[in-house]
């Protein structure tokens, strides 16, 4: 742009410098202007590299993008505004009328909902499996299947799908495999070197990790799924805003050392909790007592994640003591943050069950799921311990 005719409203040049950023800037703009008709064109159609419209990605979104495909070594990504949206774009940019879906019992509980009541309002039939017995496999993944749904560490109990036996599954009847690795992460586990099509993360969690912001990733290495995903997403106005792939890109930067923390706390945590006499039961894969822990210390790397859960002796009016004399750790429905938090899966996460459909999950009233921090473990066994003496 000239200054000949200089106005407020016209925009500048960007001042000269011939340093490059450090950081990632914030991309702020929705509009990317060209000198001619001939530029844009070539961006349109993909003959040069170019933003347009923010809706159709932007440069903080394509940083975002690159270093979780980095992470879970995938051919490419798309980044959405939020895990749920990322889940959408998948189901509504691949499934073709008459399509069904088969899906895992013990999902995320919005998309446990998505599978169970929205999409069956929109024609499409979902069928569910158990993803740690492969026993429930042939009944629920049929030949109309298109989509698979699973998470191979299960929200609230921490199963772990028997991932070769449902990989198995889906190449048997052709359907796509997507794995939602939100709570695996991309250290834990990799979906796409074993054989699934497509790996969704909820980026709110503990990709980024400071609970101030939504955003969702989906990566995939066959190109055409790709393509489809990332028209899906700016048609259907599920993209990344640049702000919150900016800040999601300063929390992926510590992504390394907080879980390694977050990790060895959990692990302390079930051990302590296993211990304590006002616990029943605590659920963690890394304990041997866990009836998935084989199948873990094969799949996840040597690692077993950053939660677990456990159960509170004594009825209901127990739970809110608990929780009351665990001031100090938030009592909140997420997971994934630097501070550890609590959430009462039967009033939250899984409020829409009834307490005997709960059960058939293994979810009883008194199971307190637990995100474990980064905190050091002397302040997390601090709180606990007092709590439990209260309750
Ligand atoms: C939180 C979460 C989601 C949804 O992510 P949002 O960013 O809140 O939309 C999906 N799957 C899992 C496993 C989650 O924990």
């Amino acid at each position: 742009m000239s200054n000949k005719r200089r106005s407020v409203v016209r925009r500048s040049n960007e001042p000269e410098n011939i340093g490059s950023p450090l950081t990632t800037p914030l991309y702020s703009s929705v509009v990317y202007h060209y000198s001619d008709v001939d530029q844009l064109k070539a961006v349109y159609e993909k003959k040069a590299k170019g933003f347009t419209y923010a809706r159709y990605g932007n440069p903080n979104s394509a940083v975002m993008a690159d270093k979780i495909s980095w992470m879970e070594n995938a051919q490419g990504g798309v980044m959405t505004a939020s895990g749920m949206s990322a889940i959408s774009a998948v189901f509504l940019g691949l499934l073709e009328a008459g399509d069904s879906i088969a899906a895992a019992t013990q999902l995320y509980g919005q998309s446990l909902k998505m599978t169970s009541q929205v999409l069956p309002r929109l024609g499409f039939e979902t069928t569910f499996f158990d993803a740690s017995d492969p026993s429930t496999f042939a009944d629920a993944i049929h030949p109309s299947t298109k989509i698979i749904l699973a998470e191979i560490v299960s929200n609230p109990m921490l199963r772990v799908t028997d991932f070769p036996a449902l990989t198995k599954a889906a190449k048997d009847v052709g359907a796509l495999l997507v794995i939602d690795n939100t709570f695996t992460t991309p250290t834990g586990f990799n979906p796409l070197d074993h054989g699934a099509d497509m790996v969704i993360h909820s980026v709110t969690k503990m990709l980024s990790g400071h609970s101030d912001l939504n955003l969702g990733y989906i990566g995939a290495n066959d190109p055409e799924l790709l393509n489809k995903l990332d028209e899906t997403v700016s048609t259907l106005g599920l993209n990344a805003s640049p702000h919150n792939c900016w800040l999601a890109e300063k929390g992926l930067h510590t992504f390394d050392l907080r879980l390694k923390q977050a990790q060895e706390n959990a692990s302390k945590l079930s051990r302590l909790l296993s211990e304590h006499p006002k616990v029943s039961r605590v659920h963690y894969p890394g304990l041997s007592t866990h009836p998935d822990h084989a199948i873990a210390k094969e799949l996840l790397n040597g690692g077993f994640g950053t939660m677990v859960s456990f159960v509170l002796k004594g009825g209901y009016e127990n739970l809110n003591t608990f929780l009351r004399a665990a001031e100090n750790i938030p009592y909140g429905p997420s997971l994934g943050d630097v501070a550890t938090m609590l959430i009462v899966p039967a009033v939250s996460s899984h409020r829409e069950l009834d307490s005997s459909e709960r059960l058939k999950l293994g979810i009883e009233d008194n199971l307190i799921r637990v995100s474990v921090g980064i905190e050091s473990f002397d302040i997390i066994r601090d709180d606990f311990l007092e709590a439990l003496e209260v309750a």
